[in-house]
């Protein structure tokens, strides 16, 4: 249970009363300054003699954030009075909004009922009457109900004024609402994180350069069809999903089975190919990062709930997401139409060639055992970082693709071949290594050959290594 009233200053009778001269002061000086507009004075109802200390002024804070964005929804102009009261009797804000003074009442009401630990919120909203004196507006006056006690439902001012509750028995009530709100609060910040990094690794994979077979700034020969434009508006047009995919992950229960997990999240990746294919006018550019980067955001959600960034943690969950992936989707194949079949679902019959879906189900082992761990320890800019990720990600995969575009599964021999010569060469420090690259992105190029699969392990491999690095930093970006 949160210790919400451990620590500050207590605060007595006097001390609250001078403290209300103040705020009648601050709201008389804004109504004087613009008497046309609406003042809400914002201030909490804490029970007992502590009344402000650092939980309880984020609780405020984080709150006012969603009031502010309440607002916005509703078309009220509004802005922040600079000024604002920190005292020990209680954080303060005030605002000065645009508008009629019944329909700021009913937002501010709204926002007060609209959840259990907003009930602790009291919005004043006062203006100007014709008299030009300082009038304040009531919930019963725009046909709302009495504030209810928190406790037992009956009106506040009557369980207030009969003291029919203790103190310890409200400041309990007032933790364990405050301590709810907390944990969405922080899952929120985990959702925030999460989109973030994602969109970060999926816009970085594009940018790196000079990448055979893929799409980058300066080339693009192997895809004729698409630039890093096309890809910067596809991953973009990804958000609202991976916004999903993080909640999915984040609302993980103990007895809650994997498997369904991944169900709810291919629902939504139905959704975001959509989206994809109308931000880029029907090209196929990111249906493979749609899927591994979905299950991945998903399973780090899982993992940084309750616990700190781990990667055995989010290959198990990924492997319990996909349990079942390769068996279920591959066995039904055979007697399927040709055409109907994906590349990779044609070099599984073809060759026993697994692909992403056999990448995916045995957990990412690339993306584990070599990506991650030298996407982290690789110094050097980010370009340096991403490239010498990916070539050794292109070493280590079966990449379908690839396979498609030559049409054999010998291609895979001769590019492991080029890979190691790259590195052989020094990598991309040096300038051997520099021209072997770029030399094979023109062969790739002039052979209309493709990493698309690859490419996808890169996206995930920089979004579990970029979270790490930014959990490590205590950063929410
Ligand atoms: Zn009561």
């Amino acid at each position: 249970m949160l210790k919400l009233f451990d620590s500050g200053l207590t605060q007595d009778i006097p001390a609250v009363l001078e403290n209300r001269d103040k705020r009648v002061f601050v709201q008389n000086k804004l109504l004087s300054q613009y008497p046309s507009e609406i003042v809400i004075g914002a201030k909490l109802n804490t029970p007992g003699p502590i009344k402000n200390n650092s939980i309880i002024k984020n609780f405020f804070v984080n709150q006012l954030e969603v009031f502010e964005d309440i607002m916005l929804e509703e078309g009220l102009v509004f802005f922040k009075n600079t000024e604002w009261l920190d005292a020990a009797t209680g954080p303060e804000r005030f605002y000065v909004v645009e508008g009629n003074a019944e329909k700021v009442k009913q937002v501010t009401t709204d926002f007060e009922e609209s959840k259990s630990y907003r009930r602790l919120f009291d919005l004043d909203v006062l203006f100007l009457n014709d008299e030009e004196s300082v009038q304040s507006i009531s919930r019963t006056e725009i046909g709302y109900p009495q504030r209810k006690c928190l406790i037992c439902g009956r009106t506040a001012k009557e369980c207030g004024r009969s003291r029919r509750h203790s103190v310890e028995e409200l400041q309990s009530k007032v933790s364990e609402l405050v301590e709810d709100s907390m944990l969405l609060t922080d899952k929120k910040k985990k959702v925030h994180l999460l989109v973030t990094n994602a969109l970060r690794a999926i816009t970085y994979e594009v940018t790196a350069w000079p990448k055979p077979g893929l799409v980058d700034p300066v080339e693009w020969g192997a895809h004729s069809d698409m630039d890093i434009f096309m890809f910067l508006d596809s991953s973009l047009s990804l958000q609202n999903y991976l916004r999903k995919c993080a909640w999915a992950g984040l609302n993980y229960q103990t007895d809650t089975d994997y498997r369904d997990i991944f169900r709810e999240i291919r629902e939504f990746g139905k959704i975001a190919e959509k989206d994809m294919f109308a931000a880029t006018n029907g090209v196929n550019t990111h249906k493979g990062a749609v899927f591994s980067l979905g299950v991945m955001v998903t399973a780090v959600g899982v993992n940084i709930k309750d616990s700190n960034f781990n990667e055995n943690i989010i290959q198990d969950a990924v492997k319990k997401m996909l349990r079942g992936l390769i068996e279920t989707d591959y066995s039904q194949l055979n007697g399927t139409e040709n055409k109907k079949l994906t590349a990779g679902e044609k070099q599984y019959l073809k060759y026993g060639v697994t692909g992403i879906r056999g990448e995916a189900a045995s957990g990412y082992p690339a993306v584990f055992k070599y990506g991650l761990p030298i996407f982290l320890r690789t110094k050097g800019s980010m370009n340096q970082r991403l490239i010498t990720t990916l070539m050794n990600l292109a070493l280590h995969t079966e990449d379908s693709t690839l396979i498609k575009r030559a049409g054999t599964v010998d291609i895979i021999d001769w590019k492991n071949e080029q890979i190691k010569t790259f590195f052989d060469q020094g990598g991309l420090d040096t300038d051997n290594g520099r021209k072997i690259l770029n030399d094979l992105q023109s062969e790739f190029s002039k052979k209309h050959l493709s990493l698309g699969g690859t490419a996808d392990l890169l996206i995930v491999t920089a979004f579990l290594g970029l979270t790490k690095e930014a959990l490590a930093n205590g950063n929410n970006n």
